[in-house]
């Protein structure tokens, strides 16, 4: 992403550009509910201070006049209340009819949006912006690649792309490159005319719908597919190009994987976007968990082991909630609670975590020291096993983390089990260290979460990806979906797509 282009003649020098969005990514599977707890509402220069990149004094920053409307941000969780989807959406469409006309749009979305009781809950929003918005405005679209790119929603916008790195280390750097491509856009080169100004659109769906964690880009194939990216943006004639690997947790016509080139050369941008549906389509058998996999019996196996890697982490994937689980499934604890060289004090497992406010309070109120029995987790979600009864020790009492509130950590013999008020991931060591825990020092480190964000990945000496039950189950073929569009691998093995790119933009048939 260079600097932004000269100012052709007719090009805006500064447009007005609207910002707003709602992230969510929601599991169908999970009993969670999203309700408007789930959500920080950011608006105005708390919603521009969000960005870095539209600072003043950057270029981006001073090449518009910004209008920050709302943005609404939940971790993932169950399918979000309809009277919070209503009051977010209204609140959008209010902004933009208050503070419009706008030249440009910045719409700021995940893509894996489930409502209770929709089926394509992105598509339904960019359709009511769009009509706030009228014709004329120029809309970009940044998104998560784990978000599904329904035909309503392709239609409804002018711009879109998603992150090329899972885990997403480049998720602020591509909000930067969607904006980036919005401005190059309004500054020129296609003078005055709103319909040149807007880039055709090369869409292919490619019927392929794999959980995250066979789909990370620091390996084969999707490493490959996604290393295609940047050379293909760099040909003269495309603005962008971007894959989208689909929500899996959601049973919904929409999920599978999309392949999206924009620009202005028709032939190329559809040449292009269907090479890289092909590559993803040929290579569908070869995507892999991105760690050895097992049952939790043989993760422990392996973290139990004479001479095992220490520490020794075990993804407790089933109920990650960064992928949309409850974040209270008691399925894993309870079985490391039956496992007595776990709880005899010679191995030290920590356990992060389930969240239960009533068992915190409780052992708030026994104190740090004190001995106690308290039944916790499964308050969401008791689908695979209900709460779980912890006879232990307070290790640790911690008060106000901005997810997590009040925390307790609970000792049984070497067990340390992570209790907090509300929900929390742990992706990072000074999570466990807030709480007088040493992930370094641990023979064993069990963590509700797939693929390993970058601070576990390097504290990981060993690591085991147990396909334990959950809102998030990896198994996707034992989750049953009803509502996946026919064809789709591997739910239904019998495909053999066309793979033919659909050449559109707004205002004009493909
Ligand atoms: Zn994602």
């Amino acid at each position: 992403m260079g600097p932004l282009p000269a100012l052709s003649e007719g090009g805006m020098a500064r447009p007005r550009i609207g910002i707003a969005g709602i992230s969510i990514e929601s599991s169908t599977f999970s009993p969670h509910v999203s309700g408007d707890e789930a959500f920080t509402i950011r608006t105005g220069s708390e919603l521009r201070g969000y960005y870095p990149f539209l600072a003043e004094g950057r270029e981006l920053g001073d090449a518009a006049e910004w209008v920050p409307l709302v943005h609404g941000r939940s971790l993932p969780g169950g399918a979000v209340a309809p009277a919070t989807y209503q009051r977010m959406k209204q609140a959008i469409v209010d902004g933009i009819r208050e503070s419009g006309p706008f030249d440009g749009f910045f719409f700021d979305i995940h893509g894996a949006m489930s409502v209770q009781g929709m089926l394509d809950a992105e598509g339904d929003l960019a359709t009511a912006v769009r009509e706030a918005l009228g014709a004329d405005t120029l809309v970009t679209t940044s998104m998560d690649l784990h978000g599904n790119v329904s035909e309503t929603l392709r239609d409804a916008v002018d711009l879109l792309t998603c992150y090329r790195m899972a885990p997403h280390e480049d998720w602020m750097n591509t909000k930067e490159r969607a904006v980036h491509g919005l401005l190059s856009r309004l500054r020129g080169p296609h003078g005055t005319d709103p319909l040149e100004r807007r880039p055709f659109k090369a869409w292919v769906p490619v019927p392929v719908l794999l959980p995250g964690e066979k789909t990370s880009t620091r390996l084969e194939p999707a490493l490959s597919i996604y290393a295609e990216l940047p050379g293909i943006e760099a040909l003269p004639g495309v603005v962008d190009a971007a894959v989208w690997v689909g929500y899996a947790w959601a049973d919904e016509p929409r999920c599978q994987a999309y392949v999206v080139v924009t620009g202005d050369d028709r032939e190329l941008i559809a040449r292009e976007a269907e090479r890289v549906a092909r590559m993803y389509w040929d290579a569908r058998d070869d995507f892999v968990f991105v760690a050895e996999t097992a049952s939790l019996d043989g993760a422990l196996a392996s973290a139990l082991a004479p001479g095992a890697a220490r520490p020794y982490v075990i993804s407790d994937s089933g109920d990650n909630p960064t992928a949309g689980g409850a974040g209270d499934v008691t399925w894993t604890l309870d079985q490391l609670l039956q496992r007595a060289e776990l709880t005899a004090g010679t191995v030290t497992t920590l356990v992060a975590s389930i969240f239960d406010a009533g068992a915190v309070a409780e052992a708030v109120a026994a104190g740090v020291g004190a001995t106690i029995t308290l039944t916790a987790g499964a308050r969401v979600d008791a689908g695979p096993a209900g709460p779980v009864t912890l006879t232990g020790t307070v290790f640790s009492l911690t008060d106000g983390d901005a997810d997590a509130g009040t925390q307790a950590v609970i000792a049984v013999g070497g067990l340390h089990v992570i209790v907090t008020e509300r929900r929390k991931p742990f992706h990072h060591l000074d999570d466990f260290r807030m709480l007088g825990l040493d992930p370094e020092a641990a023979d064993i480190v069990v963590v509700k979460i797939g693929y390993l964000e970058p601070e576990l990945y390097e504290l990981a000496a060993g690591w085991t990806l147990a396909l334990t039950p959950g809102g998030v189950d990896q198994d996707l073929l034992r989750l049953g979906h009803h509502r996946l569009l026919p064809g789709v691998y591997p739910f239904d093995q019998s495909g053999d797509p066309a793979l033919a790119a659909v050449v559109s933009r707004r205002g004009e048939d493909s």
